[in-house]
This record gives structure tokens, C-alpha cells and sequence, in this order.
């Protein structure tokens, strides 16, 4: 496989415990489809639905899939500021030098939110059962009769 921005072979090379093809000179790293979800699970394992979208649009570019030579279409990476190009024949992503390391910060910082949406949630969800129950209403009548 060739590097789509120099055309050099790429190398096998282990990023965060995951071996992708690698280029030499530009460090960018191709990551196959299941590659980049088990760099994303590295981080913090969603499970399938709740990671949303992965690409919400894209835009074509010059450069070409290492696999299948179509052009690599360039993309926002789950609405994050993180570009990178992915093959639409969902062969895989083209990650720039250390774009991966920023997919993990992204994915933990993602973790940290959602575990703040959950605390948030038992709050709401203990407020709704101390509502409901019968002491609170009661408690409620007595102060506003
Ligand atoms: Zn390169
Ligand atoms: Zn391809």
C-alpha cells in the first residue's frame, strides 16, 4: 500500500496498541475500518449506538485510498475541529502524524461528559422518585394550604 500524500510503500507500525500501515516520511497512518473503532473502544467503549455519527458529511480530495486508488473523501471527525479522510468504499481512514493520539483525547473527554450526563440523570431521575412519592406531595399540601 502507498502513502496517499508521498506514493511511498507503507509499514507496519503499532499506534496505541493497534498495528496499522504507516508512512515513513509523513507519519500518517492508515487505519482500517474495525482499526479505528478498536483505537476509539482504546479510549473509552461506547458500545455500537451511542458513538453517534462518525461522518456527518464529506468533501472529496486529491489524495487516494491505499486499497482501492478511490479518491479519499476528507471529513470532520464526530463534529470534533479533527479532520481526516476516510475511502467510501469503507476500506478505512487516512489519519495525519498524531491524529490518533487526538482521537483518544477526544474519546476520553467524550467519556468524562457522558459520565457527567449520567450523574446528572440519577439526579434528575432521584428528584422525579422524591417527587412522586406520596411524603413530598404531602409535605407540599400541609405548606400550601
Ligand atoms: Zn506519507
Ligand atoms: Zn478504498
Amino acid at each position: 500500500m502507498k502513502c496517499p500524500n508521498c506514493n511511498l510503500d507503507l509499514v507496519s507500525a503499532v499506534r496505541h496498541k493497534i498495528v496499522v500501515q504507516s508512512c515513513p516520511s509523513c507519519k500518517g497512518m492508515w487505519f482500517q475500518r474495525q482499526e479505528l473503532e478498536e483505537l476509539e473502544d482504546e479510549a473509552f467503549d461506547f458500545g455500537e449506538h451511542d458513538k453517534g455519527t462518525l461522518v456527518p458529511s464529506s468533501v472529496p480530495t486529491a489524495s487516494k485510498c491505499p486499497e482501492c486508488g478511490a479518491p479519499l473523501r476528507r471529513f470532520q471527525y464526530r463534529f470534533y475541529d479533527l479532520q481526516m479522510e476516510f475511502c467510501e468504499n469503507q476500506h478505512g481512514y487516512w489519519l495525519e502524524n498524531d491524529e490518533d493520539t487526538r482521537v483518544l483525547e477526544l474519546m476520553r473527554q467524550e467519556e468524562k461528559d457522558m459520565q457527567r450526563t449520567l450523574r446528572v440523570d440519577d439526579r434528575w431521575a432521584a428528584t422525579l422518585r422524591r417527587m412522586r412519592s406520596g411524603s413530598l406531595l404531602e409535605r407540599l399540601r400541609e405548606r400550601f394550604h
